[in-house]
């Protein structure tokens, strides 16, 4: 885990990057607005330490420019006492939390060890029962070492049933999940889709994954 520290007050840089080593964190530091939107281009960091009263570009400007290039890794505020306004615009800005100063450092690592946390469940895209995946991200979905082909809904009811994975899934609910209905269209729809899923992630594979139980619904899981 990688976090940069941007803070022009140079003993408090120090000690933040002392406090965030001590956990283990490997710390980039700069002093200047300019330097840290360099340093982010260049580098991927998993958090930011972001102190708002910067020389020259200060800290809510680095933040505007880093969401307008896209880049989404969570920021820390660091804000002096009075400086309300800035940090409901940092927050508005898509800033992910504050800390006034002065703060605690077993608060600051806190924070940093909880935005970390994020990043770590965004990056795992991947759903998974048995050897069968899904990668929400590139849509693909594979079993056995085998890339499976889906339709955009086949897709969508894919998802639901690995998120709901262990769970009975009732045709209506699935109807409202995947199909946006909240009605019963009365039609077997529901079971078509299942019968083509099943033939691609089961049919050539064991042990079968997509279980109907009878009158209720379906349920993907590993049989134990
Ligand atoms: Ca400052």
């Amino acid at each position: 885990m990688r976090i940069l520290v941007v803070e022009d007050e140079k003993k408090t840089a120090s000690f933040v990057r002392k406090a965030l080593q001590a956990e283990g964190f490997a710390v980039d530091v700069c002093h200047g607005g300019d330097e840290a939107l360099a340093a982010a281009a260049a580098t991927p960091f998993d958090v930011l330490v972001l102190d708002i009263m910067l020389p020259g570009r200060d800290g809510l400007s680095v933040l505007r420019q880093l969401r307008e290039r896209q880049n989404r890794t969570p920021v820390l505020l660091l804000s002096a006492r009075g400086e309300v306004n800035e940090r409901v615009e940092g927050l508005n800005m898509g800033a992910d939390d504050y800390l006034p100063k002065p703060f605690d450092l077993v608060e600051l690592v806190a924070r940093v060890r909880a935005l970390t946390r994020r990043t770590a469940d965004n990056k795992s895209t991947v759903l998974r029962v048995a050897d069968l995946t899904l990668d929400t991200l590139t849509r693909q979905a594979r079993r056995g070492g085998a890339d499976i082909e889906l339709t955009a809904r086949e897709y969508r009811l894919l998802e639901f049933l690995m998120r709901s994975a262990g769970r009975l899934c009732g045709r209506m609910m699935i109807l409202e999940k995947v199909w946006d209905y909240g009605f019963d269209p009365g039609t077997n729809l529901v079971d078509v889709y299942i019968k083509r899923l099943r033939e691609k992630i089961d049919a050539d594979f064991e042990p079968k994954l997509l279980q109907t139980v009878r009158g209720m619904g379906y349920l993907l899981k590993e049989p134990s």
